[in-house]
């Protein structure tokens, strides 16, 4: 086994009893990077120097300090967060040249913790997006076939994790930016309820929705990653002051006594007959190991789509109108006036996803539109988080396919909006409700794609979802598969 290969908690263990070294395992991942990036091109941003001599410090100072869980562990974050001193793009012409004067407070735990920061991961510009194909640099691939899309936003982490080029990593998720790469690259995806991290230097997309957590190689290395990172921040009054079980621990307990619901309306017509099979038999795996199911309805499914792509565009119109020419970002300097400042700066820094959200966005936020649109959308996200507190009356968990299809190849939907907006369907719910969502490797399709389960929780239940993820993950071998990516 290589060190890059490494999960989180394997190479703990090799740096406690020295058989590795922070330095050891660090260069490996870069050599791996150096090796792989040229087909995958997941990282915007390498931060090598810098990480060689965290990792050198780790080594001097050693690894028994316990306040230190994540000590000398090389993971990568998405290129919407916040790193002091560390180009943060948002994947976006517009802000191709921002240094953040800070760290988010994400960044700042995982520092805390240990980590050391490997570099800043690709994405959909400022997030919007379900393929990668909406960065301004160019799309990251998909590790288990190069000709297809990783999954997005969070694709060039998720990507990252999958072809070993980090030991984990953190992505963002608006209304499935985490799970959804997670189930097209492979590994593990996991949103957190909205409010358990902090959104404090997450740059903002809808910050009603948006939400960090982390990606990685199995259940067990999200556990580690969320204990890092959730918690109340005084800095992001959204996060909640709440306790922070002890996730790992959490683990190890059965399946007994646990009830889980299949929603009816995520296995409908569209959904791919080869995600179908893996699914279900995700579900008869749990059922023997003593879960019991039952059939459940959450009505209000059909409208997610809908209520999502009105709700979050009129957020984003509002939150991206920071970026003017003046506060931050890319200037035009021909403009003569002002607006034509304005004007230019935005027409140039933003590619064409933006602008479709942003006037998409004000559009519904418009008079005369706004109790058309965007009021009637907030009821409907009131009745699709009814239905997942009334369902939670019946069963203590969802079960769910992550996403309709596979990944699909690139280009295929780039130029057909509403199609790539339909991908989302199984994933938006959760967002909209708020309630915590993990996808985890249940197969594969006969062209030798991942395919993920999704399990959804009531709020604040991590630990539940990370339990049943963790139980059905240790009975079959699906994360132990790696991409063919050496051949
Ligand atoms: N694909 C969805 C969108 O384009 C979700 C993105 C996300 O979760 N950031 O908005």
């Amino acid at each position: 086994m290589q060190l890059y290969e490494l999960t989180i908690h394997e190479l703990r263990k090799l740096l406690d009893t020295g058989e590795t070294t922070a330095v050891e395992v660090t260069e490996s991942i870069y050599n791996r990077i150096k090796k792989v990036e040229p087909k995958v091109a997941a990282y915007l941003s390498l931060a090598e120097e810098r990480a060689m001599e965290e990792a050198h410090g780790w080594d001097k100072q050693g690894f028994g300090d316990r306040t230190k869980p994540l000590a000398g562990v090389p993971l990568a974050v998405k290129d919407v967060i916040c790193t002091r001193g560390i180009r943060t793009s948002c994947g976006s012409k517009i802000l191709a040249n921002f240094v953040p004067p800070y760290d988010a407070t994400v960044v700042l735990r995982l520092k805390e913790a240990g980590c050391i920061l490997l570099g800043k991961t690709n994405m959909d510009e400022f997030a919007m997006g379900s393929s990668n194909e909406n960065s301004a640099f160019g799309p990251t691939r998909n590790p288990w076939n190069v000709k297809y899309i990783p999954g997005g936003s969070s694709g060039g982490s998720a990507a990252a994790v999958a072809a070993d080029e980090c030991i984990g990593a953190v992505g963002s998720d608006t209304g499935g930016s985490i799970r959804q790469p997670a189930s097209h690259c492979g590994v593990v995806g996991f949103k957190p309820t909205y409010g358990r991290v902090s959104r404090y230097g997450l740059v903002a997309f809808a910050s009603s929705l948006d939400q960090i957590g982390p990606i990685t190689k199995d259940v067990r290395d999200a556990a580690l990653l969320l204990q890092a990172i959730a918690g109340y921040d005084q800095n992001d009054s959204t996060s909640v002051p709440r306790d922070v079980p002890n996730y790992a621990q959490n683990l190890l307990e059965g399946l007994k006594g646990v009830t889980f619901g299949i929603p009816r309306e995520y296995f409908i017509e569209g959904l791919d007959p080869e995600v179908e099979r893996a699914v279900q038999n995700g579900i008869r795996t749990l059922e023997g190991l003593g879960a019991k199911s039952v059939e459940v309805t959450l009505p209000h499914t059909e409208y997610g789509v809908a209520a999502y792509y009105i709700i979050a565009p009129a957020e984003a119109s509002s939150n991206l109108a920071r970026y003017d020419g003046v506060k931050y970002g890319h200037r035009n300097r021909e403009g003569k006036t002002l607006m034509e400042m304005y004007r230019r700066s935005r027409s140039q820094g933003f590619g064409a996803e933006v602008k479709r959200r942003i006037m998409l966005g004000t559009y519904v936020l418009s008079a005369g539109y706004y109790d058309a649109y965007y009021k009637k959308a907030l009821q409907v996200r009131t009745l699709i988080r009814r239905d997942f507190l009334k369902v939670f009356e019946q069963c203590q968990v969802l079960v769910a396919p992550v996403a309709p299809t596979a990944a699909f190849p690139l280009g295929e939907k780039v130029n057909d909006p509403l199609q790539m907006y339909l991908s989302d369907v199984f994933t938006l719910p959760a967002s909209l409700a708020g309630i915590p969502g993990i996808s985890i490797p249940c197969g594969f399709t006969s062209a030798g794609l991942p395919i993920g389960l999704q399990i959804m929780a009531p709020h604040f239940e991590e630990g539940l979802a990370l339990r049943v993820a963790y139980n059905l993950e240790q009975n079959t071998d699906f994360h132990h598969h790696r991409p063919p990516l050496d051949s």
